[in-house]
């Protein structure tokens, strides 16, 4: 970590609260590993405590191995997640995946040593490959600490590459780790851990309404991946942002305000309506059941590109 990094940490962790100063700008977008905690046999987690650009970090700790999900916000985060799976694994192999590649979840995998195999799927290629740095100079925009952590930024190539599934013997636990796309990101992944019916979704099951990100998003696409979701069964749902869920109630929330996009999309465009009349009724429909406006508009215009 940078000496100016640790020491603005040392101030925030002191005073408690932001210096008035940064009043204006975002929380310091930190992993707090100390927020580690177990949630199954073989997972834990650090949350996000709802801190914008920090994902929840996943663990899931083997006999012969163990597999660490997203990163944190550049190579700073990433050395303390790292720092962690060291505490946890000791000398066990060591596996890295991420939900996606934002910034938040990925560019962090930098810190990890070259001992550690980073898998990707070749959809998560194919998105670093088309949109690069692009989202990461956004968020270093957002306050000086979110430039300090990107400085040095930049996307780990990955060990092992796979196009659909991948499982991973960890030893007593598999990770099955499936891509997604295009949902969120067209290299959304979600890792499901069967034994402990524990499903990390990323961005496609949350709390907070669903972000079409991606101009190759798809809300059509979106809904069957739901289905998929939904006959796992998961006891508990860690989505990359936000608490974690028990049962599939995230999965039911998203397909109902995805369902009900839709519907009324389709619904404006029969009418004769142009793309911003049926932003316009749709989110004067949904009112405050939707708070997040940029995001319902998004999932509207995909909705309406989307409708016959
Ligand atoms: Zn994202």
């Amino acid at each position: 970590m940078r000496a100016s990094l640790r020491i603005f940490l040392t101030a925030l962790a002191f005073t408690g609260t932001v210096p008035a100063l940064m009043a204006q700008t975002p929380p310091a977008p930190i992993v707090k590993v100390e927020g580690l905690r177990q949630v199954s046999a073989h997972v834990h987690i650090v949350p996000d405590n709802g801190v914008p650009a920090v994902p929840n970090v996943g663990y899931v700790v083997g006999d012969r191995a163990a597999l660490v999900i997203d990163t944190g916000l550049g190579p700073p985060n990433g050395a303390a997640v790292y720092e962690l799976a060291k505490r946890l694994a000791g000398t066990k192999a060591l596996y890295l995946v991420t939900t996606h590649v934002h910034p938040e979840h990925d560019l962090g995998a930098q810190a990890f040593p070259a001992t550690t195999s980073l898998i990707r799927s070749t959809d998560q290629v194919k998105d670093i490959a088309e949109f690069g740095l692009q989202l990461a100079k956004i968020f270093a925009g957002r306050s000086a600490i979110h430039a300090e952590l990107l400085k040095a930024a930049n996307f780990r190539k990955a060990d092992i590459t796979f196009a659909r599934d991948y499982p991973l013997d960890l030893g007593g636990v598999q990770a099955q780790i499936v891509a997604m796309g295009p949902n969120h990101t067209t290299g959304d992944t979600i890792i499901w851990i069967e034994s402990d019916r524990i499903l990390f979704a990323g961005d496609l099951a949350m709390r907070a309404q669903p972000a079409f990100a991606s101009p190759h998003s798809s809300l059509r696409h979106w809904l069957a991946s739901l289905d998929l979701l939904e006959a796992l069964k998961p006891a508990i749902i860690v989505p990359s942002h936000g608490p974690t869920g028990n049962g599939s109630g995230f999965i039911s929330g998203y397909r109902a305000y995805l369902t009900e996009v839709r519907d009324r999309t389709v619904a404006e465009k029969r009418a004769g309506r142009s793309v911003e009349q049926a932003v316009e009724a749709v989110t004067a429909a949904f009112g405050d059941r939707a708070p997040d406006k940029a995001r319902l508009a998004g999932a509207i215009k995909v909705a309406y590109a989307e409708a016959p």
